[in-house]
């Protein structure tokens, strides 16, 4: 029998069913995998084997008398973002150390309920900010492809442990792209659902307006799969929509080749690897062979996403990250220490006073006036030990676009930004089923090469970012390697739940081979 752990859940699901295999071979499948991979490909930063083999056994009864959930077989990791009860949840941050959470995020019930099992927790980039996974206290998480290449983040974590075949689905989050990018650089399936589609109780936030959970896995019917369970209405997150869910299984099994694609100019520009662009323009190509039309459409304001991200985002992150103070949980510094040092500033400013002539004399007395209360200094000096440097940056960022005398220059205009680009996807969707794009402008690049460049960095999410301005859904689906020998995947968007529809073309794509 091939490697367990090489699987899709649904080919898991079939074995389990027949008696080929019990669920507890499975996960020591996984088990062993992980044990020796993980080191290098540093996808888990938390594991619970024991508690997964004790859910196995639970599930093992069921799929014996026939009453296990849809998800029986499927063998995930939960990426470090989203809340497990009684597992760390550090969003690979200093600031939340030792962070465990209380209670199941909304998604996470729906997959226990459903007969999931939890192998533990994936890396990614600190509080979802970044495009490498590069930025989380736990150290890069490496391309299973090349480990000297970076996974693509903020999942990290969750795209390799599939594509390292350490869990056969995952969950991300995705703000700007970051699960759809991930799983391009890692050749696999990735969906960021529609903004309100999936539940985000639970998940720790990072820009609200645009964040969402969504699936990762080998196979778009099991993406289709972990999205059937996870979508649709939940009464604990007040953004969460009341549209009914479709079929999502059942269009993949059954793929209408008929579709309008629309194919944006705009996304096959400058800054695109030209192999990639080769490459897709000839899957474009088989897909109409095989049917379906393609329809040029206009999205003039892409040029802008980028810019209008990056203020809308920080801002919203500076605001949301205020709540990490280092007083309720996670990472407080020494308490003591700063009162000595905060004594100490005192004593040096009153000593330099006394010696000061009196034009020295104001400016000290200004700064002794301004010290800290102790307090302010507390939260300050955690902030400080607690936040890795993107995440200040980003901080940095939001504070300033908020503030008095910028908001309006800043996040009131990129505010205005947003909607114009939301009304050019609507407009395009007036005209067709899905629109296609690269989802990354190259391949997996080498783990340390973007670091010291935010900007650069900041570019490789120029295909995904937009989608999140506009709230609409979007898959990234592997189609086969670069010379260099990397995955590269292509997107596809559709408009605000529309899922069936980027799942379908997606199964497309699949079907070419
Ligand atoms: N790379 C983008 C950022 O750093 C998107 C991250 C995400 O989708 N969480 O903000």
């Amino acid at each position: 029998m091939a490697d367990l752990t090489t699987f899709t859940i649904t080919e898991a699901r079939e074995k389990l069913q027949a008696g080929d295999i019990t669920l507890r071979d499975l996960v020591q499948a996984y088990a062993k995998q992980i044990e020796e991979h993980n080191e290098e490909i540093n996808a888990y930063v938390f594991l619970d084997i024991e508690s997964a083999l004790e859910q196995a056994d639970e599930i093992q009864k069921k799929i014996e008398n026939g009453t296990a959930g849809r998800l029986a077989g499927a063998i995930m990791g939960i990426k470090d973002v989203i809340c497990e009860r009684g597992k760390p949840t550090t969003c690979a941050s200093n600031i939340l150390e030792n962070f465990e959470s209380v209670y199941d995020a909304t998604v996470i019930e729906r997959l226990k309920a459903e007969d999931a099992v939890f192998l533990g927790r994936l890396n990614m980039d600190e509080f979802a900010m970044g495009s490498t996974n590069e930025y989380s206290r736990y150290g890069a998480a490496r391309n299973p492809h090349d480990t000297t290449k970076v996974t693509g983040g903020s999942s990290g974590g969750s795209a390799a442990a599939v594509a390292g075949t350490m869990a056969n689905a995952t969950l991300g989050s995705d703000t700007g792209g970051s699960i759809r990018q991930p799983a391009s650089y890692c050749g696999v399936v990735g969906l960021k659902p529609t903004y309100g589609r999936v539940s985000r109780y639970g998940l720790v936030a990072y820009a609200s307006s645009f964040d969402s959970i969504g699936p990762l896995a080998h196979s778009v019917e099991d993406v289709a799969n972990v999205l059937q369970v996870i979508a649709g209405f939940d009464d604990r997150d007040n953004t969460s929509s009341q549209v009914p869910c479709d079929d999502y299984v059942e269009v993949v099994k059954n793929p209408n080749k008929k579709i309008r694609i629309g194919v944006p100019e705009e996304f096959f520009g400058e800054g695109l690897d030209e192999e990639i662009s080769a490459s897709l323009k000839d899957v474009i190509k088989k897909l109409e062979a095989e049917g379906a039309e393609l329809v040029p459409v206009e999205l003039p304001h892409t040029k802008y996403g980028l810019a209008t991200y990056y203020i809308l985002a920080t801002a919203e992150a500076s605001s949301n990250l205020a709540r990490f103070d280092g007083i309720r949980y996670g990472h407080r510094a020494d308490k003591d220490q700063m009162l000595d040092e905060l004594k100490a500033e005192e004593n040096a400013l009153k000593e330099a006073i006394k010696n000061a002539d009196d034009e020295e004399k104001a400016d000290l007395e200004n700064q002794l006036a301004r010290l800290d209360a102790p307090l302010a200094r507390l939260y300050k000096k955690s902030r400080t030990e607690g936040f890795g440097n993107e995440v200040k940056r980003r901080i940095m960022l939001g504070t300033y676009v908020l503030s008095a005398g910028y908001y309006d220059a800043y996040y009131g205009k990129a505010q205005r930004v947003r909607r114009l680009i939301k009304e050019d996807y609507s407009k395009a969707f007036e005209k067709v089923d899905v629109i296609v794009t690269p989802t990354a402008p190259t391949t997996a690049f080498d783990i340390g090469s973007n670091l010291n460049d935010p900007v650069q960095m900041y570019l490789n999410d120029a295909y995904t970012i937009t989608a999140n301005l506009a709230g609409i859904c979007g898959i990234s689906v592997p189609v086969g390697k670069h010379s260099n020998g990397l995955p590269v995947g292509i997107q596809f968007l559709g408009d605000t739940f529309q899922e069936s529809k980027v799942l379908n073309a997606a199964r497309l794509v699949e079907l070419l081979g």
